[in-house]
């Protein structure tokens, strides 16, 4: 099977795929209550682009896709979609990162089309401070999402929670959770440079970590399936383990495995890169090669680490790239 490498000889298998920068609900570290200036379709790519470009990436040597966006429950068509994702050969593992609000009336279909793994983003378990955070959002949905992927046998079941100090950096309700259910809480540290937001409100890694241990007796644990960027802790007892995404220090940069494409189809080559490689023309109107040189090219201009940026905004919202 071929592999693709970057210029550090990084082994890159991994595709973070927005299929849409939509979103039903607007959280408040994400983007403003009117929204990010959503693009017209024309400037998306079509579902038979995206799977156009998977098969290419496939046999170049992208074995894992996760879908994102924006919010991909969002888009119709994305269990077909899902569904001709898995079938390609060299494609081992299909997964998905929502916000859960419709993922109770899809998971049954999602997990048929191939899906098995998810991620779920529930920034509080206390009803009014996720509708806070969320604008509008209802816990009650995205926990039928939760409820649902675990009823249909989606493993890992994984839990996201962005914590912005004095609004819901309570862990306890989530150290619960894991007791109860068995799933993977990370608490992600807000990155400012994304949105500013919740810039009033940020709460570094470390202190996320001193309040994981101060939960109780806690030991690291592995990693609930794949290499990523969260490191595990478990109470004693729990089904599940809470997990730390902290991004001011260290970011996993040197074992960094994974691509980014946008859903008007710019190849991003650094979650805190501005760098962008538009594959538009070439789906539209190239050659298979065209496409080739640019997945080369993101491979060889893809930097060290996430320190090769200027300080400074990110020109894209987290909802334009897919987190
Ligand atoms: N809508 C889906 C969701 O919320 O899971 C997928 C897209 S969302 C952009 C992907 C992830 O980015 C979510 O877990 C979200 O919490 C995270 N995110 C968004 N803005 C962020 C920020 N400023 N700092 C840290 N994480 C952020
Ligand atoms: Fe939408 Fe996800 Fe951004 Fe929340 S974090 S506004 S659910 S894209
Ligand atoms: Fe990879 Fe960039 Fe994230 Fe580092 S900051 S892990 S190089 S995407």
């Amino acid at each position: 099977m071929s592999e693709l490498h970057d210029t550090y000889d990084r082994k890159i298998d991994y595709l973070r795929l927005s299929i849409t920068d939509r979103c039903n609900l607007r959280c408040r570290y994400c983007m403003p209550e009117e929204g990010v200036a959503v693009k017209p379709h024309t400037d998306m790519m079509s579902y038979e682009e995206i799977i156009a470009f998977a098969h290419l990436a496939a046999k170049a040597g992208i074995s894992r896709i996760r879908l994102t966006g924006g919010e991909p429950l969002v888009r119709k068509g994305v269990v077909e979609l899902v569904s001709s994702l898995s079938a390609i050969e060299e494609i081992k593992e299909v997964s998905i990162t929502t916000n859960g609000i419709l993922l109770a009336q899809h998971a049954q279909d999602l997990f048929n089309a191939g899906l098995r793994r998810v991620n779920i983003s529930i920034d509080s378990l206390d009803p009014l401070i996720y509708t806070k955070m969320t604008r509008w959002g209802q816990l009650d949905q995205a926990l039928a999402g939760m409820d649902a992927a675990l009823a249909v046998g989606m493993v890992p079941v994984k839990i996201n929670a962005v914590v912005l100090k004095n609004v819901n950096d309570d862990l306890e309700p989530f150290a619960q959770l894991t007791m109860d259910y068995p799933v993977h809480v990370r608490f992600i540290e807000y990155m400012p440079a994304f949105y500013e937001e919740g810039h009033d409100n940020f709460i570094s890694g470390e202190e996320l970590e001193a309040k994981i241990f101060a939960l109780g007796s806690v030991d690291k644990s592995e990693s609930p399936g794949g290499a990523g960027p969260a490191r595990y802790f478990k109470l004693a007892g729990a089904q599940g383990t809470l997990g730390l995404i902290g991004s001011s220090k260290g970011h996993f940069c040197e074992s960094c495995n994974r691509l980014r494409l946008t859903a008007d189809g710019k190849l991003r080559t650094c979650l805190f890169s501005d760098q962008e490689i538009d594959l538009l023309p070439a789906l539209r109107g190239g050659s298979p090669q065209d496409l080739m040189n640019l997945i080369e090219r993101a491979l060889r201009e893809k930097p060290k680490d996430r320190f090769a940026r200027r300080e400074g905004k990110i020109n894209r919202k987290m909802s334009q790239i897919g987190g």
